[in-house]
């Protein structure tokens, strides 16, 4: 039986020649980059030289990029530390209703606290509207925390233009642009943006491994304190193989970015015809074109989504019904809700996220299976 991996927006294999750069910091070049001596010093390099990869790929100063245990810190440090250190210019803060949980539980942290939150509402497609956007804006407003592109849906934000609003507004920007990297070109500079979360191990580097950017000049608090690391702002000792590694994944995910995309979404849009042609009452959620490059989720009337997990697993296929971090809540997802799907419609949904590796011949594979296993629940929910 051949067993696919269809679920990359959960997480992805920590790829060969990432491990490869990261095995010395594993075992013989163990110092800590904080001592004067020669072994220290080397880790010390290592990390700088990740620093600099990832500037290069972000368009942005080293000086700007800080590493941290992955994208949940980062989105925590990056709402607490705004709010905190703004607070007496203002205690109002704007999001939207699909963001991942990590902004959403921070944000309803925040109101513990005495902060108030918008969550702007999107359409159909999984789109914020502009408009709503600028009527949500107050005096008190010191941030606006809007993904790149969500995670279940794969729906892409007009993140130029909103980063556009929030300087004319004199505001800071945050984007958790996780699931937007290697997908689209990102420029931090030129969308306005002051702070950008990344994860590792969505693109093929460790669990455990993160970026927040903060631009130069932006009033931000420490989430962690302790020692002199990361400038002081984000101390602990440096897991140096993770810094390498996640540098290393940053630098090949944003290479070629154009042509791999253009491979995926070719097979993607397959799969997506197919599933339209043959299969009935499957509904594509989130937006047809402005969406993510490997991104599919349908609704499929009468079939539920975990059901259809757990059986496409025993086939050797992996899918996702909703994401990673609320299907086991078993609540419909909270991104298919605001599309205006009802609770019975977001429960029978599925997210499907292809790898780089996937073929065409995989895709005829994975279609046979999924419509037969979809006719089947069918016929036995009559
Ligand atoms: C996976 C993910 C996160 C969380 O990243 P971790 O590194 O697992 O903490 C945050 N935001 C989005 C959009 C994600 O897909």
């Amino acid at each position: 039986m051949k067993s696919i991996y269809l679920d990359t927006g959960a997480t992805t294999h920590l790829k060969k020649e990432i491990l490869n750069e990261m095995m010395p910091y594993l075992t013989y070049n163990y110092g800590n980059a904080s001592s004067i001596y020669t072994l220290g010093k080397k880790s010390k390099m290592a990390i700088e030289d990740s620093r600099i990869k990832i500037a290069e790929a972000l368009n942005c100063e080293k000086s700007e990029i800080y590493f941290t245990s992955g994208a949940t810190e980062s989105n925590n440090w990056a709402l607490k530390g705004i709010a905190l250190a703004n607070k007496t210019r203002g205690t109002h803060i704007i999001t939207t209703k699909i963001e991942h949980p990590s902004v959403l539980k921070t944000c309803e942290f925040l109101e513990k606290q005495g902060f108030e939150i918008t969550y702007l509402p999107v359409d159909e497609y999984g789109l914020i509207s502009l408009d709503q956007l600028q009527d949500a804006i107050t005096d008190k407003t010191i941030l606006i925390s809007v993904m790149f592109a969500n995670n279940e849906i794969g729906t892409i934000q007009p993140i130029e233009e909103i980063g556009e609003i929030c300087n004319k507004n004199n505001i800071y920007f945050h984007t958790d642009a996780v699931q937007a990297l290697g997908k689209v070109p990102i420029y931090v500079k030129k969308y306005n943006i002051d702070l950008l979360s990344l994860s590792g191990h969505k693109i093929y580097a460790p669990k455990g491994t993160g970026i927040l950017y903060i631009k130069n000049g932006i009033n931000i608090e420490n989430l962690i304190h302790g020692g002199s690391q990361e400038n002081g702002m984000r101390p602990g000792t440096e897991s140096v193989a993770n810094c390498v590694g996640i540098g290393k994944a940053i630098s090949l995910i944003t290479k070629d970015i154009e042509s791999r995309n253009k491979k995926i979404r070719i097979l993607r849009d397959k799969l997506i015809n197919k599933i339209h042609k043959n299969i009935g009452c499957a509904k594509l959620n989130g937006h047809p074109t402005q969406r993510l490059s490997n991104n599919i989720n349908f609704s499929l009337r009468d079939v539920n989504g975990t059901m259809l997990t757990l059986i496409l697993d025993v086939l050797g296929i992996c899918v996702s019904s909703g994401s990673a971090c609320s299907c086991k809540s078993k609540k419909p997802s909270h991104v298919l809700l605001a599309l205006g799907l009802s609770e019975t419609l977001a429960t029978e949904s599925i997210r499907i996220t292809l790898s780089e590796e996937i073929t065409d011949s995989q895709i005829d594979y994975i279609f046979n299976q999924l419509s037969k296993v979809i006719d089947e629940i069918r016929i036995n929910t009559l």
